[in-house]
């Protein structure tokens, strides 16, 4: 199994790297930017996202600040990277993608490696590239710590929801329709 130690060496390169050098870390102005918080009471992880959103959907700037552990820190500078300059449909998309991944443990522990079934999953796109998000992969193998390694994507979520709310109630207030 050289390949497989080799392949979690460098996992937790990626990891430690992104704790080390965090990128995106600080915070915006808000408003405008779209702010949301995170805990993991688990862990005593907390997360703040700040999000600019411009009038095509797509996210222009990310910022992250908050404190935790390795895992929590790490995977937030790693979804920072991989939303800055995406679309809202993508940055959620990749959002799906990454928890399906995180939510494999049963079937990838003491299984033989074949594809999971969580990423057949109906709205998944199995394909989309994770980058530097794979190296959370080896997570999945300590169940208590996947929800540090999810709390940044889910606080994304969360200020995408909000916003998705703000600016339906001000679409409705403008007598704009779809
Ligand atoms: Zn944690």
């Amino acid at each position: 199994m050289r390949f497989m130690s080799g392949l979690e060496d460098l996992y937790r390169e990626i990891i430690l790297d992104h704790y080390r050098n965090p990128r995106n870390r600080g915070e915006l102005e808000s408003p405008p930017a779209r702010r949301a918080e995170g805990f993991n009471p688990l862990c005593g992880d907390e997360i703040v996202v700040y999000l600019d959103v411009d009038d095509s959907s797509t996210i222009s700037d990310v910022k992250i600040s908050g404190q935790g552990c390795s895992i929590s820190q790490s995977a937030a500078s790693m979804m920072s990277a991989a939303i800055k300059g995406k679309s809202v449909d993508d940055a959620r998309a990749l959002t799906s993608r990454f928890k399906a991944m995180m939510s494999i443990h049963e079937t990838e522990i003491g299984g033989d490696g074949s594809e999971s079934e969580a990423d057949d999953e109906p709205g998944i796109d199995a394909d989309l590239p994770l980058g530097d998000l794979e190296a959370l992969r080896g997570v999945v193998k300590f169940p208590v710590r996947i929800k540090c390694a999810t709390l940044s994507w889910n606080t994304l979520i969360q200020a995408l929801d909000e916003m998705a709310g703000a600016g339906e109630a001000l679409d409705r207030s403008r007598g704009r329709s779809h």
